[in-house]
């Protein structure tokens, strides 16, 4: 513990800047410092209270500043808050919490993320050519827009959520974009057309390539049985008439990988290598050879989520299916409580069990609760 007295004479009133050399009382502050060796610094000031000369400033009496190290309120120094502040953002608040103690700055983790949370963040300039593309907050529940500098390889800023009203917003308040950079969705290129009607509009790389990767995968998948026909091959399991849905198509074909991969590893071991040659060999654990020396991969077990759509289903289907109702005319029944997405995906479903599409009757729905 260091005593700390201040020894200037005069001080300034921070509301009238008028000097003062008048004495108001005396009181003490316990400020914290960085440590020395092994010890923990605490600073005690004797900090005096002054009587502000300016009869008419608002302030009768103001505390003596402390300069630049010190500020108002704080309850350690600046270097200490800075030191601490560094820790925070590389290790987080727990693991940041416990470092700092071992450095002789006790601190607790919540103290920790507050100082990090008082860090003014500094505004980036607006960039000529913006990335702007969605990042799950919570998968399949929440996401939010991650807008980046695609010249400069640099975050921009994020955005809570992916509406266009925010998208718009974001982008009326920092002119300056020439080029924006985006998936192929609906959203972003609305907002870009509304927000920055003179901004050239651009695909990504990444979403063409990977939209690409999927239709050649769907038309593939489709035309299977010509393929295993045109080389000779014939699938015993499955039945090619059968119409393979996509999950059931992307469970088979991952269960293909697997079996190579398994396959693999059965014929490096009959050639003599043993497990930490072939999980070099391959690239994986040694766990996992040893896993598949044991026996052939099994395919995962999915669990069925339940969706609000879940209770409906037969509902739909019978729509769907039996009168013939299209998508617009199930979602009337369902307004405000199904997205017209999943009443759509629920369609496409059945699409298939149907003999023709006949147009919406008019018939009211019989179930109750829905209007
Ligand atoms: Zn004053």
């Amino acid at each position: 513990m260091l005593i700390v007295t201040s020894t200037n004479p005069v001080a300034c009133c921070p509301v009238c800047q008028a000097a003062s050399r008048q004495v108001h009382c005396y009181y003490t502050r316990t400020i914290t410092d960085l440590g020395w060796a092994d010890f923990q610094v605490q600073l005690k000031l004797h900090v005096r209270r002054f009587v502000c000369s300016n009869a008419m400033c608002t302030r009768r009496t103001f505390a003596e500043r402390l300069g630049e190290p010190i500020t108002a309120y704080a309850r350690r120094t600046k270097r200490c808050a800075s030191r601490l502040q560094t820790i925070g953002l590389l290790l987080g608040g727990n693991a940041g919490a416990l470092l700092a103690k071992r450095m002789g700055l006790p601190v607790s983790s919540d103290t920790l993320l507050r100082l990090i949370r008082a860090l003014e963040v500094p505004e980036r300039a607006t960039p000529e050519v913006l990335g702007i593309d969605d990042f799950a907050l919570r998968k399949g529940q929440k996401y939010g827009t991650i807008l980046v500098d695609v010249e400069n390889h640099c975050l921009v800023d994020l955005l809570p959520d992916r509406e266009k009203a925010t998208v718009i917003a974001w982008m009326k308040a920092h002119s300056g974009v020439k080029v924006v950079s985006r998936d192929r969705g609906v959203t972003y290129a609305d907002a870009a057309r509304e927000a920055l009607p003179e901004a050239i509009q651009v695909a990504d790389r990444f979403h063409l390539s990977q939209n690409l990767g999927e239709t050649l995968e769907r038309i593939l998948r489709r035309q299977y049985p010509t393929i295993q026909e045109l080389f000779g091959h014939s699938d015993p399991v499955t039945d090619p008439s059968l119409p393979l849905k996509r999950w059931e198509a992307e469970k088979q074909v991952s269960q293909g990988r697997r079996m190579a991969i398994y396959e693999h590893v059965l014929a490096l071991d009959a050639q003599g290598c043993n497990q930490t040659e072939i999980a070099e060999q391959l690239r994986m654990s040694r766990k996992r050879v040893r896993q598949l020396l044991k026996g052939p991969p099994q395919p995962p077990i999915y669990k069925q989520r339940s969706t609000k759509l879940a209770p409906h289903k037969s509902y739909l289907k019978r729509r769907f299916v039996e009168e013939g109702c299209e998508n617009l005319a199930v979602k009337r029944d369902y307004h405000g409580i199904l997205t017209e997405e999943s009443v759509r995906k629920e369609g496409a479903e059945h699409a298939g069990d149907k003999l023709e599409l006949l147009s919406f009757s008019g018939s009211e729905p019989d179930h109750t609760g829905f209007h």
